[in-house]
């Protein structure tokens, strides 16, 4: 009598488990497993949120089955450079990414994160987001809030504390500390300073990221930087979307290279990502004014502007960076991709807009039009003054991965760059298929498990029994970039489908209701309550 109470107790969970063996197979796909290893064909059976069996074949019942007759399948991209923060929590499903085949988005680079860092990846985690997330602690951000924007050393006292502040960055998740040594305040930064954050996130298992101090005249001192950061931090360490800014300097890449590989053949763990345009984009005021202006914040940099010496002085500054280093020589090379105080500038140029205030166009001018976007309260910019022949050059070096430096734009609005739309696709398209630059699976392994592996996500980034199912389908023949400079709201095209943690987000040209996206926590996380 009990022994048949307890086998009708059992009975329900008997059929429960006797279902389908798989959530979810794809059979007949192109394995391109994100190691660099030529491509193979295989079937995929995904359990839960894991790739739980590779094979020649799988005929096991499965939930769902999806063919996809030859059909690439890599491991879901990982955007080691990120502002997803601006518009993840407008756009949860993050499409402009996901559409590209990008799973996770790695946020707080340059030098800037949210301060403490929990809190906000606590709300990131309660929002039902598409891909995963993660970020790093930005040392702009943490000297911001132990000394503000000033321009001068930080005392023995103030290291410590914002030792501190990088500790706690790392211990709420942190994958490793930023800097932006361009920006205020990170450009009022010693090196040294750097190294002893620097130490502290590589002693909790982080790397060193930076956008770094000068990408123009002083490229090279720069990497030498970089490199010296990770040496005495002891830690690895990246150049960010790396690039060589101005006309003048076009060329320096084959050196940038070289000091990477120096570095890396003597021990340093040296690496570099990077995005496929010949524009970058920030802001005006951050671009084409001198860092001295802008020490203090806005109120300052208003009142130096106010006042006549000042302002010849900064406009002749400016002057000089338009022609030589971000304006690109010409004002028409700078162009405004959002402004708050007149939305109507998004898409026109430094030249046109110079022009419809009455002037001629001059570079002296332009800066004069600069220092008045700043003074109206400034605008975001396009800035095109990056050589091809360096950007094909940094691309197909072995330590470089992609990244996008984009953000999550809300579709239609302004006029961004397009890097957000089209990066991973643009790779694939353009300088695997077009111009033959990168094989297909180098060009994946620089999305994928490159980036993991730098990171340490351990469990993603490679197509491989046990790992996490984050998957990126495509038709080499036809994947690419649709978003041009001047139409940027435009989805990548030859995504077939897109898995995030063993869930379908995006099949036949669509997103799914499903946004089983996480929060991915770096190497010291502690208190993780989800
Ligand atoms: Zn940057």
């Amino acid at each position: 009598m009990r022994r048949i109470f307890v086998l009708l107790l059992l009975a329900p969970a008997l059929v429960q488990t006797q279902g389908p063996a798989y959530d979810l197979v794809f059979r007949g796909g192109r394995i391109v497993d994100g190691t660099g290893s030529p491509w193979y064909r295989a079937d995929i059976a995904i359990k839960g949120d894991t790739v739980i069996r590779i094979a020649p074949t799988i005929a096991d019942p499965a939930a769902r089955v999806i063919n996809l007759d030859g059909l690439v399948v890599a491991p879901g991209f990982i955007d080691i450079h990120t502002h997803a923060r601006r518009g993840i929590f407008e756009v949860p499903t993050a499409d402009n990414y996901v559409r590209q085949g990008v799973t996770t988005l790695i946020e707080g680079p340059d030098g800037g994160s949210p301060i403490p860092l929990r809190p906000f990846l606590e709300k990131v985690a309660g929002t039902r987001i598409t891909p995963n997330f993660a970020s790093f602690v930005g040392q702009g951000s943490v000297r911001s809030a132990v000394m503000g924007e000033v321009d001068r050393k930080a005392t023995p006292e103030e290291i410590e504390r914002m030792r501190g502040l990088v500790r706690e960055g790392m211990e709420d998740g942190a994958l490793g500390l930023s800097s932006g040594l361009f920006y205020v305040p990170g450009t009022f930064t010693p090196t040294a300073e750097v190294v002893e954050l620097a130490k502290v996130a590589g002693q909790m298992g982080g790397i060193y990221i930076s956008h770094m101090r000068d990408e123009a005249k002083g490229v090279l001192d720069s990497v030498r930087e970089t490199i010296a950061i990770g040496e005495q931090g002891g830690l690895p360490t990246q150049v960010t979307h790396h690039k060589v800014v101005g006309k003048k300097y076009w060329g320096r890449s084959v050196d940038t290279l070289r000091l990477v590989d120096e570095a890396r053949a003597r021990g340093v763990d040296a690496t570099i990502d990077q995005y496929p345009y010949t524009a970058s984009a920030t802001s005006i005021g951050a671009a084409l004014l001198p860092a001295w202006a802008q020490e203090g914040g806005r109120e300052s940099t208003l009142k130096r502007l106010e006042d006549p010496a000042t302002r010849t002085k900064i406009r002749a500054e400016s002057a000089a960076i338009i022609r030589d280093e971000r304006g690109g020589g010409d004002p028409k090379n700078v162009v405004v991709s959002s402004c708050q105080f007149d939305p109507s500038l998004a898409g026109k140029n430094l030249a046109e807009i110079t022009q419809g205030r009455g002037l001629p166009v001059t570079i002296e001018n332009a800066a004069e039009t600069a220092m008045w976007i700043v003074e109206q309260g400034g605008a975001q910019g396009i800035f095109h003054a990056i050589s091809e022949d360096d950007l094909q050059r940094i691309l197909v070096h072995p330590a470089t991965m992609i990244g996008s430096d984009g953000e999550v734009p809300i579709f239609g609005k302004n006029v961004p760059h397009p890097r957000s739309y089209g990066t991973f696709v643009r790779v694939l398209g353009v300088y695997v298929r077009e111009k033959k630059l990168l094989t297909l699976e180098d060009a994946v392994r620089k999305m994928s498990a490159f980036p993991a592996q730098r990171l340490g996500l351990a469990d993603r980034g490679v197509i491989r029994q046990g790992l996490k199912a984050d998957l990126a389908v495509f038709d080499p023949a036809r994947v690419r970039d649709t978003a041009t400079f001047e139409k940027p709201h435009s989805y990548a095209d030859g995504v077939s489908y897109v898995v995030v943690n063993g869930q379908v987000v995006f099949e036949n040209g669509a997103m799914t209701a499903a946004r089983p996206g996480r929060v991915l926590y770096g190497p010291s996380a502690r208190h993780i309550t989800n």
